[in-house]
């Protein structure tokens, strides 16, 4: 990674003209912190409707969740816009994590060929020895408005907590949705997926 792709990424959020509320500003991690936002490509495209404010919202939106105006009366319309952040991931050292992009997290996920190629972004994670953190352990993948994770065929395995329930073995083969509330746990980290959007199954993508 060099630091010139890591720049232009970090500053990309500021340039939009209108900000959404779940821009928050990523600023480079010191390593003592244990977690590390590598370089970020542009957000995919995603379908979805405005609200009277111009708010690009998921395409079933009872109300927007930017602005709070109710959808109901309004003719919805679909357009094609950059995928907005589907929440954020809030690691377990504080590290907050705009969900807009495909992510690779792992101890080091920068040779991932996804990230070598500018596909997915990258996040470091420091593990502790005996812990089982491999390089690239897990990926979450954005497809539509939905967030998917798959575990990348590590020994210690990715686990999925959903809310009042037990931790479950993510699939290395089929990709798992991560609901609002889940929190996500990679040899020893975890992280909690926070979203305003309501969750909706992955067949309404
Ligand atoms: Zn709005």
């Amino acid at each position: 990674m060099t630091s010139g792709r890591h720049a232009a990424g970090l500053h990309r959020s500021r340039e939009l003209a209108e900000p959404q509320s779940w821009e928050i500003e990523v600023a480079p991690v010191p390593a003592q912190n244990g977690a590390h936002v590598g370089y970020r490509p542009e957000a995919g495209w995603v379908e979805g409707i405005r609200c009277r404010n111009g708010h690009f919202c998921h395409p079933s939106a009872q109300y927007c969740t930017t602005c709070g105006s109710s959808m109901l009366q309004l003719a919805a319309v679909r357009v094609l816009d950059r995928r907005p952040p589907l929440g954020v991931l809030v690691v377990d050292d504080g590290t907050i994590v705009p969900l807009d992009v495909d992510l690779v997290i792992g101890s080091d996920p920068s040779e991932d060929d996804s990230v070598r190629f500018g596909i997915a972004g990258s996040l470091a994670l420091a593990g502790s020895a005996g812990a089982g953190l491999a390089d690239v352990h897990c990926d979450l993948r954005l497809r539509g408005w939905n967030v998917l994770i798959r575990d990348r065929g590590t020994e210690a395995g990715t686990f999925l907590g959903q809310p009042n329930q037990s931790w479950a073995r993510v699939s290395d083969r089929e990709r798992t949705q991560v609901l609002p509330g889940c929190a996500i746990r990679i040899g020893g980290r975890e992280l909690r997926f926070e979203s305003r959007h309501a969750p909706l199954p992955e067949h309404a993508a």
